[in-house]
């Protein structure tokens, strides 16, 4: 019996259903169960939540959403050879998990789930990236979502959250930051996981705003972002130029000088400059 529930330590799960990781499918586990109830305790109060879970694995995350009382978790796996291991987790708690084998990129599992409905998951960091993308520019807002807890390497993580004037500021941080409130909720040496990968993790939390946090036209924000930021050594008159013929005028109502780098323009003033732009 583990420490958290009546099912057997994960280790035994793994080599009963000979699920060795596989760096295809970018697997490195979470094998402590006190562990993944703490990750699971960062998606806040479950009691009246469905949860999404992708990429599940062996269960280890799982586990830790149903012992901290998650109303109901549906868990998307890629990998045919863990159902039966999460078959067993959905029989020890009856009626509260239901385990569907398919890509997460390629289904939608909205039609298994009931509002209010917050997504945990420890995935490979090219899909948890994608998927983060995704779920950050629906066409409506806000998004079916109430929150997201999320493992990422840490230097994505960083990203999600940086401010105006770093390194890592970019497009990722004005997705994440315009609609989400988005924090680092704990850091995760690469011991913790098997195997270990080669650079640190972080969890990071966002919670849906129900409003964005300064009005925008999404696929202008998304245009002007995308543009700033693709040569982000550049000034911003320059690497504009294709966005709007009088771009200077435009950057200069938003209150943004025609010199300054993408690097340096907070949030709000991006969000002036998707205005003007829209303008016509
Ligand atoms: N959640 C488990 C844990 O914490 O121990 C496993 C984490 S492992 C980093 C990532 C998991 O995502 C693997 O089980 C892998 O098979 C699964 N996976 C990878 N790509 C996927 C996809 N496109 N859709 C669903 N699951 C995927």
């Amino acid at each position: 019996m583990s420490a958290i529930d009546n099912l057997p330590p994960l280790r035994e799960v793994i080599a009963a259903h000979q699920l060795s990781a596989r760096k295809s499918l970018g697997q490195n586990f979470l094998l402590d169960l006190n562990l993944t109830a703490k990750i699971a305790r960062q998606a806040g109060d479950l009691s009246d939540c469905d949860v999404l879970e992708i990429g599940p694995g062996p269960g280890g995350l799982t586990r830790g959403l149903l012992s901290e009382g998650a109303r109901k978790v549906v868990a998307v796996e890629k990998d045919t050879r863990c159902i039966a291991a999460l078959n067993d987790i959905a029989t020890a708690y009856p009626g509260r998990l239901e385990v569907i084998n398919g890509d997460a990129l390629e289904i939608d599992p909205l039609a298994h789930l009931t509002p209010p409905i917050r997504i945990a998951a420890n995935l490979p960091y090219n899909v948890g990236t994608e998927l983060l993308v995704r779920w950050l520019t629906p066409p409506e807002w806000p998004p079916f979502w109430q929150s997201l807890t999320l493992m990422f390497q840490r230097e994505v993580a960083d990203r999600i959250v940086a401010q105006p004037g770093s390194k890592a500021y970019g497009r990722l941080a004005i997705l994440a930051q315009w609609r989400a409130e988005a924090r680092i909720a704990m850091s995760l040496p690469p011991g913790a996981f098997t195997p270990p990968p080669k650079v640190s993790s972080a969890v990071v939390h966002l919670t849906a705003m129900p409003e964005p946090r300064y009005p925008a036209d999404p696929a202008t924000l998304s245009r002007v972002v995308a543009a700033a930021f693709n040569q982000r050594r550049k000034m911003l008159r320059a690497s504009l130029k294709g966005v709007a013929p009088d771009i200077e005028d435009r950057l200069l109502a938003a209150g943004i000088q025609p010199t300054e780098r993408a690097e340096q323009v907070p949030l709000e003033a991006f969000c002036a400059l998707a205005r003007e732009v829209k303008k016509g």
